[in-house]
């Protein structure tokens, strides 16, 4: 037999030839990408001639931009960090590959009816997607079911109902260099013969309409955030992404003419230099099992050759500490839709456990945490565990997620293997959340230190030489007004809402959770209230607070928490005592489109989860980079912001993980809290009266009886450290008022020199008083 010459694609017509190095493979549920308009204009350097193109055709770029749908494919954070790092990898050159599904309806659309979430179907695609390309070429089997047969010429899978892997590609380039990569969206398609052999003729048309059941692979997006919902149909779309995705990786691993190749068998010795596979949290695992499938029973290595090119190949990114997110699969549900893989994970288990037995002898108790297998009534698969053992890294999102990630949750299996537990912080692409979303910024940052930032953002260092550059501060402080203004208007234009653009623009966007604690943020707006109910006359410094996310649809504390926002700000808005000086609004459909217009208006990033459950957030990164000053806990990626940016340009306060530990083994009682705090207490008692839902008095009982009796989150334990916290805002924002105003030529005693919220003195004098015993509500 001769050696394959194969005639190749000149490297001008194929620049994905320029990669002979290590591939990475990005693999993902979720890639929450938002729109692409304007960020392709943005990284090809073509906006202001496209801006000026479309002016000359009498047309507006940014009313088009509008009409664009967000690629809606994610739920939050961990979604939107993979788009990122698609954006960056490209911007970096990088031979990567995003791999992930194409759903035909993303993250739900948001509506708000009479205070309540209302959910509707994300039709992205109904207008068509100029940005996508099927390859149909490159279409792939997917099998499901089915049983194994134990031959001697090794295992094989059979008697598998087929799903086809139909891929479509987007380009994603990166900022000015030349590079375009792609990220491929796998959908499903039913097979011409799909169940046709089970139909008679006379059930023709039944099994044609039997097609959706296969296609139903690819239609929606799991909608929940951080949490674990263990449906069959969440499981088929995991091993579907993963079964394509290593197909088409290993296609071209072996039509690389520099993985080593054997004219008859291919050799893998070298796969594990050339393919890097990272796993986005879990979801993906079964790249693990499904990779010694293919390696074991079709292409014949080794199981231990293979196990360690599995090993070598994979790395696992965990992206949450909370329990109710880690992926346990019933075995029971393995046994029936992918047997062959739950007699890998078996075997897998095996060694591992009798590796762990060697070195630990007699420890039972320790074989029972550390198996990838959980014993009970139901049997489950742990898919962390999987990944953990499956895998030559592990990492956490920030510091203190990857300390808990080796302390307490893989503690045995970093005693067991230290070496491969790493740390990588997460981060943000400066490109859309700094030069796309806030270019008035970015020309004034560009102005005083060039470019360099746009792709190395540690530049910005360069900005602490204009620190008394009184211009330069002035320049921002414009930029800011101008985008609140804009904020404002397009707030009234699209929602009827009137805010004050000169209050404080105090803003919470992330998914609902109570992790997140948006409602220590609601005590707060009511303290304000009261604050301001028994002392109408007194001036406040004025707040616009802003409040948005989605729950998911089956989060029922979530849902109550939408409900409780809204009903407060109807109270507060509406009650003429207050008048401009508090507002609370709910941001109807918060998505990534949305958070490129908030985020650049923000005065005040809210980031106060309690201490140890956000693994890293990224939202805490966008409002940084856009000039918002940071309330937050000590938790996630707020430490490592805290230490670049010095603790005394943060608001930081409440409890550190130290102190939720030490509280935790005292005991938390929250009526203590309750008790001693006359605020929280009146708060607490207005929200369980009705005061906020006067045709509905017992509306939240729910959320009352959860924050009194059951509140993993310990709400109130952080609340007195938080509006002292809150107070400090005030302070320095009513400071910076004056000092603004004073920068504005000394217009003096102008209509417009009055603070927004009257006039004011800045000092310790604008701390709030508590209220007094005779101030009592009048509704
Ligand atoms: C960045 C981003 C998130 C993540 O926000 P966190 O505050 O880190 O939870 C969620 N949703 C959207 C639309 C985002 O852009």
């Amino acid at each position: 037999m001769t050696p394959v010459s194969l005639t190749r694609t000149p490297l001008l017509l194929c620049p994905q030839r320029h990669y002979h190095a290590r591939r990475i493979y990005y693999l993902s549920l979720e890639f929450y990408m938002g729109r692409t308009l304007q960020n392709t204009m943005v990284n090809l350097g073509l906006q202001n001639a496209c801006d000026e193109a479309i002016y000359q055709l009498g047309l507006d770029l940014e009313e088009l931009e509008e009409i664009e749908e967000d690629a809606g494919l994610g739920n939050g954070g961990l979604g939107r960090l993979a788009a990122c790092f698609l954006d960056s990898m490209a911007t970096l050159g990088l031979a990567a590959y995003g791999y992930g599904i194409r759903y035909e309806f993303g993250i739900f659309n948001q509506k708000i009816v009479d205070g309540w979430q209302v959910e509707e179907a994300d039709d992205w695609l109904r207008y068509g997607n100029p940005w996508e390309k099927a390859r149909p070429e490159y279409m792939l089997p997917v099998h499901f079911y089915g049983r194994v047969e134990h031959t001697p010429e090794g295992v094989k899978w059979i008697d598998t109902q087929v799903v086809l892997a139909m891929p479509y590609d987007t380009p994603v380039p990166g900022y000015k260099n030349n590079t375009v990569n792609t990220m491929r969206l796998w959908s499903a398609k039913a097979p011409n013969d799909f169940n046709l052999q089970e139909f008679n003729m006379g059930d023709y048309i039944e099994a044609v309409l039997d097609r959706n059941l296969a296609e139903n692979i690819s239609r929606v997006l799991y909608p929940n955030d951080n949490f674990f919902e263990g449906k069959e149909l969440r499981l088929k779309q995991e091993y579907f992404v993963v079964a394509a995705t290593l197909q088409d990786i290993i296609r071209r691993f072996k039509s690389s003419k520099f993985g080593c190749r054997d004219p008859v068998r291919t050799c893998f010795e070298t796969f594990p230099d050339k393919v890097a596979i990272q796993l986005n949290d879990t979801h993906p695992a079964l790249s693990i099992p499904e990779l010694m499938r293919i390696l074991v029973d079709v292409e014949k290595v080794d199981w231990d050759k293979a196990w360690e090119i599995t090993k070598r190949t994979c790395a696992y990114t965990n992206h949450t500490v909370l329990p109710e997110a880690l992926e346990r699969w019933p075995v029971s549900m393995f046994e029936k839709l992918l047997p062959r893989h739950l007699e890998i994970i078996y075997a897998l288990n095996q060694m591992h456990l009798d590796r762990v037995a060697a070195l630990y002898p007699g420890d039972i108790d320790r074989l029972r945490r550390m198996s990838v297998i959980e014993e009970g009534d139901c049997k489950r698969i742990n898919m962390a565990h999987l990944c953990v053992i499956g895998s030559h890294a592990v990492n956490g999102v920030a510091r203190i997620h990857s300390d808990i990630v080796k302390n307490s949750v893989f503690k045995d299996f970093y005693e067991l293997e230290p070496e491969k537990f790493q740390n990588k912080t997460n981060g943000i692409t400066p490109r859309r959340w700094l030069l796309l979303c806030n270019p008035g910024l970015a020309d004034i940052i560009a102005e005083k230190i060039g470019e360099s930032f746009i792709t190395d953002l540690s530049q910005l260092k360069k900005l602490l030489e204009f620190i008394d550059n009184e211009t330069f501060i002035r320049d921002v402080a414009k930029v800011k007004q101008e985008n609140k203004l804009k904020f404002a208007t397009y707030l009234e234009e699209q929602y009827k809402v009137k805010i004050n653009p000169m209050s404080m623009f105090d803003v919470q966007v992330k998914r609902i959770h109570e992790y997140k604690r948006q409602l220590l943020n609601c005590l707060h707006a009511i303290t304000l209230y009261n604050r301001i109910r028994c002392n109408p006359s007194k001036s406040f410094v004025p707040r616009t607070i802003m409040i948005g996310g989605k729950a998911a649809p089956g989060y029922h504390m979530a849902k109550m928490i939408i409900k409780l926002i809204t009903s407060i700000g109807e109270v507060i808005n509406n009650d003429p005592y207050v008048g401009d000086k508090l507002k609370v609004i709910f941001l109807e459909n918060y998505r990534v489109s949305l958070a490129e217009k908030v985020i650049p208006a923000a005065d005040l990033s809210q980031q106060i989860s309690t201490a140890g459950t956000e693994a890293s957030g990224t939202g805490n990164m966008k409002f940084m980079v856009n000039g918002a000053l940071t309330i937050g806990t000590m938790d996630g990626a707020n430490v490592e912001m805290a230490e670049e940016a010095g603790e005394e340009n943060l608001f930081i306060f409440g409890m550190r993980v130290e102190d939720v530990e030490a509280l935790d083994r005292k005991g938390y009682n929250a009526r203590e809290y309750y008790e001693s705090l006359p605020e929280l207490r009146q708060a607490i008692d207005q929200i369980s009266s009705g005061f906020f839902s006067p045709r509905d008095p017992g509306c939240f009982k729910d959320v009352v009886n959860m924050l009194m009796y059951h509140d993993r989150f310990k709400v109130f334990a952080d609340y007195e450290a938080y509006i002292k916290c809150q107070g400090q805002v005030d302070q320095l924002f009513m400071e910076w008022w004056w000092w603004d105003q004073q920068q504005q030529q000394f217009s003096c005693w102008t209509p417009s020199s009055v603070p927004p919220g009257g006039r004011q003195q800045p000092g310790p004098s604008s701390g709030c008083t508590l209220p007094q015993a005779s101030c009592q509500q009048q509704h």
